[in-house]
């Protein structure tokens, strides 16, 4: 290999990180391969991996940056337009004599704030921005089954819709680099801890969660709306709405169409309980979270608890993140966290930020990436390994920190 041969990168995974990510090798003039198991997110018939449909995010600041130094001059606006600022939370309760309560918390005294995104659409936009560009290429329905990080060479099973019943074909290519970034359960990750002397940890909470949603107001839909609900939305639009519960939490975040992408989190045991006795979940939600099961649609609510699977929340710490100059794992692939502090997609966007950073300053050679991807590991372990913890640290923040004071007293009240 010499200085002048281009940089054949091999991208798994075309989530946001994945496609973010080919965008900045592709903007360097590398040889860019993206590998989904998946098909294109923007054919109607694809849901992302684990969800029923796609789910909003919260982007910040953090994000939004990642894009920023993208290469690209309308990706930032293309998708910026499709967001609704959060300006704080909503916090929902009920007051000693019943009546619904609602407190906005300002995230920031300046009016900072946090954007909601369809995680799908903010996908879409990646993919239709990579296709612009002559030196990428995306391969949709190929499955990393196999890689050899010194042989240079990871083996993909492939399986078109077109291809019916028959066996899937396997494909070998050659690379110079491979970027995984096919999430908390990386295939990547896994083949390259036979070379890098990885250390591994991964913790699954317990607590699951489910999707919901709440119905845009339409002259056809009976909902009774709260004080803040304005243009169509069933509550206020510009807030990320929380519900806090004891040991549960109920969220909300607002979508372009003026529905909202709810999330409930409960423990294993909750949820087990409302599995086996669906009659229970309105009341579950009544006593728990006054007023989203009006939102939500009585009618509705245990419908979507039923259908909606009931997922589990892994946290994942790795070091190192790479393997010499051919191979590293970005977002979820190297440090999957639970998502109380609605910061796991923006913290992989940041870094395939830094990642960039990095390699701008040395040579584009075996040696340079391979120093690159040391200063990498260097600076980001640690960075991801905090983020980790403070996503963690944030579940009680939401669920009982917001309401602190009360919260507090009755918990105390309780000990005596
Ligand atoms: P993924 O999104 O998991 O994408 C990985 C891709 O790799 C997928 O397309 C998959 O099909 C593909 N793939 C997997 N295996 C293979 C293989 N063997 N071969 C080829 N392709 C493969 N983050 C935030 O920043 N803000 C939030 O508000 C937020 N809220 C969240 C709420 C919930 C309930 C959850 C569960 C997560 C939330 N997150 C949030 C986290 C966020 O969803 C993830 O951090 C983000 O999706 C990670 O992106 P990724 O590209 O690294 O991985």
């Amino acid at each position: 290999m010499t200085d002048e041969k281009r940089v054949k990168c091999l991208i798994v995974g075309a989530g946001p990180v994945g496609a973010l990510a080919a965008l900045y090798a592709a903007k360097r003039g590398w040889d860019v391969e993206v590998y989904e198991l998946r098909g294109d997110l923007r054919n109607a018939s694809t849901t992302p991996l684990n969800f029923t449909r796609s789910i909003n995010l919260a982007l910040s600041e953090r994000g939004i940056n990642a894009l920023r130094y993208s290469g690209s001059d309308s990706l930032l606006d293309a998708v910026v337009a499709d967001t609704i600022p959060m300006y704080g939370r909503m916090i929902h309760s009920q007051d000693s004599r019943g009546a619904l309560t609602e407190t906005a918390q300002p995230y920031d005294v300046h009016g900072q704030f946090q954007r909601a995104i369809d995680r799908a659409n903010l996908n879409k936009t990646f993919l239709s921005e990579l296709e612009k560009l002559p030196n990428v290429k995306v391969l949709f329905h190929h499955k990393l089954t196999g890689a050899d990080f010194r042989l240079h060479k990871a083996w993909f099973e492939r399986r078109l819709p077109s291809d019916g019943d028959k066996r899937p074909g396997e494909i070998e290519v050659d690379f110079d680099v491979i970027f995984g970034c096919d999430g908390a359960h990386s295939s990547v990750r896994y083949h390259m801890m036979k070379y890098a002397r990885m250390n591994y940890e991964q913790t699954y909470i317990d607590t699951l969660w489910c999707e919901f949603n709440i119905p845009a107001v339409s002259s056809t839909h009976t909902i009774s709306t709260t004080p803040s609900a304005r243009d169509g939305f069933a509550t206020s639009p510009n807030h990320l709405h929380i519900w806090p519960g004891r040991d549960s939490m109920f969220i909300a975040i607002p979508s372009t169409d003026s529905s909202f992408t709810c999330t409930l989190f409960a423990p294993a045991a909750t949820f087990a309980k409302l599995e086996q006795r669906p009659h229970d979940i309105e009341p579950f939600f009544q006593a728990h979270f006054p007023g989203a099961a009006d939102l939500i649609g009585p009618g509705s609510i245990t419908e979507q608890f039923t259908k909606a699977p009931h997922l589990p929340l892994i946290s994942i710490k790795c070091s190192p993140h790479h393997y010499t100059s051919t191979g590293i794992i970005l977002g979820d692939a190297a440090h999957a966290m639970v998502p109380f502090y609605g910061q796991g997609m923006n913290a992989g966007l940041e870094d395939v930020r830094v990642l960039f950073q990095h390699l701008d300053r040395h040579a584009s050679t075996p040696s340079g990436r391979a120093a690159a991807l040391d200063a990498y590991n260097a600076e980001r372990v640690a960075d991801a390994h905090a983020i980790n913890d403070l996503a963690y640290g944030n579940y009680w923040e939401m669920h009982a920190g917001v309401q602190s004071t009360p919260y507090l007293v009755r918990k105390k009240l309780e000990e005596f």
